[in-house]
């Protein structure tokens, strides 16, 4: 995965991907603006461990930043994943994503 993050996507069939229905056969996705700022590209999942909770670092380009702590580099503020065949957008702070819409559906 891509660190202990939210994923996002701009594709409805990916969104669905990670959905269960519930007993009735209901399935939800949630309909957000999200703010990427300034992002890097990933190209595989092995480029963000799946322990990061903060995004890569500017400078040394990983999320394992070897800065310190009294002049820590600038990160990233998002990654965008294009490895797969639908994009995924990934912040690492609640802020950065406003749910604008919860969709309710049923596959048919
Ligand atoms: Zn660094």
């Amino acid at each position: 995965m891509l660190g202990k993050a939210i994923c996002f996507t701009d594709s409805f069939v990916k969104a669905d991907q990670y959905t269960k229905p519930d007993d009735s056969g209901m399935c939800c996705v949630i309909m957000a603006r999200v703010l990427l700022g300034d992002f890097v590209v990933a190209t595989n999942h092995s480029d963000i461990p799946s322990t990061s909770i903060q995004p890569p670092c500017k400078e040394c380009m990983t999320t394992l930043c070897k800065s310190k702590p009294d002049n820590p580099h600038p990160r990233f503020d998002s990654v965008v994943y294009t490895g797969g065949l639908h994009k995924e957008f990934v912040v690492y702070d609640n802020w950065q994503a406003y749910p604008e819409f919860i969709i309710f559906y049923k596959r048919l």
